[in-house]
């Protein structure tokens, strides 16, 4: 199984209550072998929320406890960003997961880059709290942007 950024798949999961859906995924959606996750959902974020970034640093260092996930206003999401990782943890615990199909930037997602803080569409490079989670945990990952079809199908056999 492979678990994907639920909002690839088509589901608003996004914080302004939109997807990013992506043809190339949701064309093998129905193979059965995706699990669709929102880490910030799981984590106990309504949808639509405040948009948030990783100030002064990077998932890794969120989960480390060296730097916070903050809304535009201050708004702290540290905790929930958190708790989101390690639900979709527990899902691999639960099941056979090979690989994970993520959202790049996502501040949860982003498996190259992330936003740097600014709030100003200005990126980094770093990864997101899940994405940096399941790294911890061995579970490859890979950039939707970044995927081929041929490497897709890979991943399905
Ligand atoms: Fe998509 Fe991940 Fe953001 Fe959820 S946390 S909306 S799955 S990028």
């Amino acid at each position: 199984m492979i678990i994907v950024s639920a909002c690839l798949l088509g589901l608003n999961t996004k914080y302004d209550g939109n997807a990013n859906a992506q043809a190339l995924l949701q064309k093998y959606s129905a193979l059965g072998k995706f699990i669709p996750v929102c880490p910030e959902q799981l984590g106990g974020l309504p949808t639509p929320r405040v948009p948030v970034e990783i100030i002064g640093g990077t998932g890794k260092d969120v989960l480390n406890g060296q730097c916070m996930a903050q809304g535009e206003q201050g708004e702290v999401v540290t905790s929930e960003f958190i708790l989101g990782a390690k639900e979709v943890i527990k899902i691999v615990e639960m099941v056979t997961v090979t690989a994970a199909i993520l959202k790049e930037r996502s501040p949860s997602c982003g498996v190259n880059y992330i936003y740097d803080g600014s709030f100003s569409h200005q990126i980094k490079s770093g990864q997101g709290v899940t994405a940096a989670l399941l790294t911890e945990h061995n579970i490859p990952i890979y950039s939707a942007e970044e995927l081929t079809e041929e490497r897709l199908l890979e991943l399905l056999i």
